[in-house]
Formats: C-alpha cells, structure tokens, sequence
C-alpha cells in the first residue's frame, strides 16, 4: 500500500504526519527545495486549530491577535477599529510553520522528497492511480491532493467525478505581498494595522502593517494585476505611511488566494483534495491555514477507518461530509456575503461606515467568521430594519438578495448526502455548483473603478 501527498500544503503535511505514525506508508512530493517551501511571510491563524489537528504548538511559535483598522474612502470619515480578538492567534513566520511540519512528518516516519514537480493525476478507468512527475510516474492507492488553489492534479480530473471546477474572476484574488523597510523618524499612522477600502468590490483591497522593523504591504485584487498597479496602489498607501520605504523592498511576490465556497465533492476513488486545492479557505478573506489543518486532520481519521485500504469515494465520504458540517457550510455562508463585494464600491462601504449602518461588531463577525451572530433570527430581523435604511439606493436590492440566498444555501445544504450514493452525490454536486454560479456576479473581466 502507498499513500501520496502530491504538494507540501498543511493539511496534506498533517495527514502525512498522522497517517505514518499510524504506520502508513506516505510519500510527500513538493516541487520546491526544502529551503524554499512556504510563503516568505508572517500569516496568523487562530491557535485552537493546532489542537483540532492533533499538532502540539511549539512554545517558541509566538501568540497574539492582530488589531484591525477599516480605512474608509474619505478622509473625514473616522476609521473602524475592531476590538482586539479575545481568541488567540498563532502569528508565525510560514517558513518556520512549514519547517516544523516537515519535521514532525520526517519523525513520524513518511518520506519528503524535494525538488519534485507533478504534472497531472494518473487515471485508471475512474480511479486515480498516481501522479505524473517531473521525475516519472508515481503510484499509488491513496493521492492526497495538497497543491494549493491551481493544484494540477485537481485540474486533470475527468469533469464527470464532479471534483474540478472552473475558477470564476471573483473566486481567487490574486495578491502581492511584499515587505517594505520602516523609516522610524517619520511620523507613524495613528493604529498599525489599516485595512484601505479604497477600491470597488470588483477590484480589491489593501493593508500596510506597521511592525518594529518593517511595513508588511498586501495588495488583493480580483483582475489580474501588473507591477504598474503594485506601483500605483504603492504610491497611494505612501500619503498614509510616510514611515514605509517603498523603494526598500526586503521582500515580495505575488500569489494567489482563493475566496470562493469549498469544493462539493473533495474526493473520488484514490484520491482527496485538502486545503486550498480543496477551497477551503474563509471566503471574505482567504486565511486557510487553521481549514487545512483541520480538515488534514479529518481526513487523517476517515483514512484509518477505512480498514481495508480501499479508500474510494465512498469510503472517503466521512471526510468530506464531516469537513461540510464542522466547517465548510459556515465557510459557505462567507461565501454569501463575499459575494456581496464585486457589487459594492468604495463609496457606498464609506457612506455605511459613516452613516453608522457598518458597525465594528459586525466587521468583526464577518472577519471571524461568526456568521451565526449575524444569519439567525435576531441577525435576519436586524438585517432588515437596516435594510429598510437604504430605501432608494441600489444596496437595498443586494442586501435584499443576500437574505433570500442564505435561505436557498440552507435548502441546499441539507441536500448533501450523508452516506455516499454516487447518483445522489452527483445530484448534491450539481445543485450546490448551480446555486453558487446563479449568485455570482456575470462578468467575465470585472471591472476597474
Ligand atoms: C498573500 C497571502 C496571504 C495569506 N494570509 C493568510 C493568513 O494570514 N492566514 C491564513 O490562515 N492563511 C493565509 N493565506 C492563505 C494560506 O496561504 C493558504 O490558505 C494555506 O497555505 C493553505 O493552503 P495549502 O496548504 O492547502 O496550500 P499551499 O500553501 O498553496 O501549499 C501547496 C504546496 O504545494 C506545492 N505545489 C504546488 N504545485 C505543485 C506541483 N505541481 N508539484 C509539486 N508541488 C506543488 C507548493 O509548492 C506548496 O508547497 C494567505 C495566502 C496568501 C497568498
């Protein structure tokens, strides 16, 4: 028996970590060089996720909870600041967290091999077999999909498994991410780290974080993006950070971040996809560490209970059905209200700020996904006496919409089968992929503005 893990992804990591110590016998592929896996980048992700996975937290790994700054269009209009998280984060240099898995995977036993790029998913009938290499073809009976949001092996997969599914404009941001020297004799911006909605939803975000030695610059957006717009937007964050040296760039590159609703089907016989080549990110925002973890974790358990190894789509199931119900419907729910931002502009988010309608409580649930606080009764009825507010403004309209899609995605959900039914699950896969296609925004370019 042999178990691939094609990508060092987390949650891959952590199922191979899991399943060698069980004494599975689990071969991880990653195309770059150890030195050169993981994102140079500090990222948090909330620290209750290490404890899900079943992964001890290194006491060195440093804890905190970032305080977040909205900065609205309009300069007389005051900033949103939201009250420091009570639940703590892990806030980790990703080299470092990359490092400490491959580790615990070495020990475990599972074997890493560097420097190794996979092509496509081997298919034998319907059944993923292997992955082709830049080092040959590799087989085995289980391929655990960890490669990330353009993962080619998803990408390979016959459409009629239901697991691969085209990526829309707002479905991924594509972001830059670069480190920038601090210049601690210029005035400093009144809170650290500033969140600027400067942009319509069909165009993105940005934040600079001011830290001791530098100033972290993330620029999100839904069109493709040139180094002329990293320029631009450089250049406006500039008049809010005299401190940030934007001709000092200690670091950075451009990724990008999958923000739509998790796959509806992760799985097909020999294989599950984990982490972001799954979807499973927080939608409004992309932080996918703490699902990947997790979901590794799931699938892990489901592995090993499937005693004869024939690992299936039926037998892989549980995992999907229990990553859908502990974490992905509430993902979903995100995905709602992210669908929400390719309508809105920057004007319309800093006249809700500046009328009082946005309140930090509600950036706040939206950003840690405490979505229950705001789609349930009391929220839906607090919703709507907001809504009332907006009469003779096209927000009324979406925000209206909002309400009757949090309803069909509720029709929906109970629609996913609970015992695996290939009929049934193709059933599943189509209605849960239509309700979201029916709700996203239609153009195929979006627009700058
Ligand atoms: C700019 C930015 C900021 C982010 N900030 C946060 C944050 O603050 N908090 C948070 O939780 N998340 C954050 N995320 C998201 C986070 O990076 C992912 O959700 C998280 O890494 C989980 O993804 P993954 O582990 O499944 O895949 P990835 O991290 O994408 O890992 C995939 C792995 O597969 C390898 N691979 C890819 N293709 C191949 C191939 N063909 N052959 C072999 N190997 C391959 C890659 O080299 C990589 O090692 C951010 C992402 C970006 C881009």
């Amino acid at each position: 028996m042999r178990i691939i893990v094609a990508g060092a992804g987390h949650g891959g990591l952590c199922a191979a970590i899991h399943l060698a110590r069980a004494g599975y016998p689990v071969t991880v592929l990653e195309k770059n060089t150890r030195e050169n896996a993981g994102l140079p980048q500090v990222d948090a992700f909330d620290a209750d996720a290490m404890a899900f996975a079943g992964l001890p937290v290194p006491e060195d790994f440093p804890r905190g909870s970032n305080q977040i700054t909205f900065v609205p269009l309009e300069k007389d209009v005051a900033p949103l600041t939201l009250p420091r998280n009570p639940v703590e984060s892990i806030i980790v240099d990703r080299k470092r967290l990359l490092g400490y898995l491959f580790d615990l995977a070495q020990e475990a036993g599972a074997e890493l091999r560097f420097g190794v790029e996979i092509k496509r998913a081997l298919m034998l009938g319907n059944r993923v077999a292997g992955v082709e290499t830049s080092e040959g073809n590799v087989y085995a009976d289980l391929v655990i999909d960890a490669c990330g949001v353009h993962s080619p092996v998803r990408e390979s997969l016959p459409t009629h498994l239901h697991v691969n599914r085209e990526i829309g404009p707002y479905d991924v941001l594509h972001a830059y991410r670069g480190y920038f020297a601090l210049d601690a004799s210029k005035p400093m911006p009144a809170t650290p780290y500033n969140i600027y909605i400067r942009d319509n939803g069909t165009v993105g975000f940005c934040w600079a974080v001011t830290g001791d030695s530098d100033v972290d610059v993330l620029i999100a957006r839904f069109p493709e993006m040139t180094f002329e717009d990293v320029l631009k937007t450089l250049i406006a964050l500039k008049d809010d950070n005299p401190q940030m040296e934007i001709d000092n760039l200690k670091e950075g590159s451009f990724h990008d971040i999958p923000v739509s609703q998790p796959l509806a089907v992760p799985v097909a016989d020999g294989y599950a996809a984990v982490g972001d080549s799954a979807f499973m990110t927080y939608p409004v925002k992309g932080s996918g560490i703490a699902y990947s973890l997790m979901a590794g974790r799931l699938l892990a358990d489901t592995v090993m209970a499937d005693r004869d190894g024939f690992f299936t789509a039926e037998t892989l199931w549980p995992y999907a059905n229990r990553f859908f119900r502990q974490i992905g419907h509430s993902a979903c729910l995100l995905a709602l209200l992210k669908n929400l931002l390719p309508f809105l502009t920057a004007q319309e988010v800093n006249d809700m700020i500046k009328s009082g309608l946005v309140t930090t409580e509600e950036l706040e649930n939206l950003m840690d996904n405490k979505l229950d606080a705001v789609l349930n009764v009391k929220g839906f009825a607090a919703l709507k006496d907001k809504i009332k507010q907006f009469s003779g403004s096209p927000i009324k309209n979406k925000l209206l919409e909002l309400l009757v899609w949090s309803g069909k995605l509720t029709l929906t959900e109970a629609q996913m089968p609970l015992e695996y039914n290939r009929a049934e699950v193709a059933r599943w896969a189509e209605k849960y992929n239509e309700f979201f296609a029916s709700i996203a925004k239609k153009e195929e370019t979006p627009a700058e503005g």
